[in-house]
């Protein structure tokens, strides 16, 4: 264990969760990838650890509960591998897709109660129309992938030059070492993914990566674990856990995340001085985070802990 870190890896036990859990609705907000679901070289493998989803699954099914995801995975891609309760709710694509259509199905309404939780995959063809709260955000299908406007003509310009790019870094990929530089569509960006190859090609992408980031001020760029993104608009984790907080009508708040990317959604609860904030950092990486535990498993005992507290408190 690092002595250096700040803050400090705590045991998930050493957690207070007493104002949490009295609150009237309290949002479990949580990131994917590094928290539910274990960093995988394959990001298309990844898959939640049993226990998180079995907690997961406890905390939906409790009235006044909401549990949210917020990933930097596209939308679909999400709601697919998260394997989420039906009722949940999702911020993908690091705050630029929204679908809260679960709160219209569960009615849960921000002063409302949370109905039946069934535990599958919530289905995109069935989402009904979004909630007034949700009114920007069309319903999401296949072919609207479910970004809340469509690109500008400046926009898909942009999207057209950054393919451009990383087109020609991959075509200039250094002969020795092994494994390609990746490179993901996202409905409003694209997140260049240089896991699993050798640290001399991981070097020369990520440099390329950074001069692509200076070269185009105008998209929003960040790097993560063995990642760059770059979209066409700025939003953050930080704005679509807002848009949770703002659509659940929660007064208490639990997030966890692993990832640069969640710096953002940390960031904002900070500021909500009027909540019953959690931010925990899973993982070793700086943050701002008031608390850290040390990784997925840390987290699937957070999350039990969690669904038996507030179901005791729910019960008193
Ligand atoms: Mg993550």
């Amino acid at each position: 264990m690092t002595p250096t870190l700040h803050p400090p890896v705590l045991d998930q036990s050493a957690l207070d969760l007493t104002s949490l859990t009295s609150a009237r609705t309290l949002l479990v907000a949580l990131d994917f990838d590094g928290v539910i679901a274990p960093l995988q070289d394959d990001p298309r493998t990844s898959t939640p650890l049993p226990a998180s989803a079995e907690a997961v699954a406890q905390i939906a099914a409790l009235p006044r509960t909401p549990v949210g995801y917020i990933s930097g995975r596209n939308m679909a891609v999400l709601q697919d591998l998260s394997k989420a309760p039906a009722n949940a709710i999702f911020i993908g694509s690091h705050g630029l897709e929204t679908d809260f259509s679960a709160l219209g199905r569960a009615g849960l309404a921000p002063s409302g109660t949370a109905a039946e939780a069934p535990v599958t995959t919530p289905s995109a063809a069935e989402a009904p129309a979004a909630t007034p709260a949700d009114a920007e955000a069309p319903t999401h299908s296949p072919s609207d992938a479910g970004f809340s406007t469509p690109l500008t003509q400046e926009e898909d310009e942009a999207l057209a030059a950054l393919d451009g790019a990383l087109d020609d870094i991959r075509s200039r990929t250094p002969a020795d070492g092994f494994g390609e530089l990746r490179v993901e569509r996202k409905p409003l960006g694209r997140t260049a993914h240089t896991r699993g190859t050798s640290p001399n090609r991981a070097e020369f992408f990520l440099a390329e990566l950074d001069a692509v980031a200076e070269r185009m001020p105008h998209l929003r760029s960040f790097s993560g674990h063995a990642m760059t993104e770059f979209a066409v608009r700025m939003e953050t984790k930080g704005h679509g856990l807002a848009r949770m907080i703002e659509a659940t009508g929660a007064d208490a708040v639990v997030f966890l995340g692993d990832d640069t990317t969640d710096e953002d959604a940390f960031a904002y609860l900070n500021e909500r001085d009027d909540l019953v904030t959690l931010p925990v950092k899973v993982g070793t990486q700086d943050t701002c985070a008031p608390f850290r535990i040390a990784d997925p498993d840390a987290v699937s005992a957070f999350l039990a802990r969690l669904a038996d507290a507030r179901a005791t408190s729910l019960r008193g």
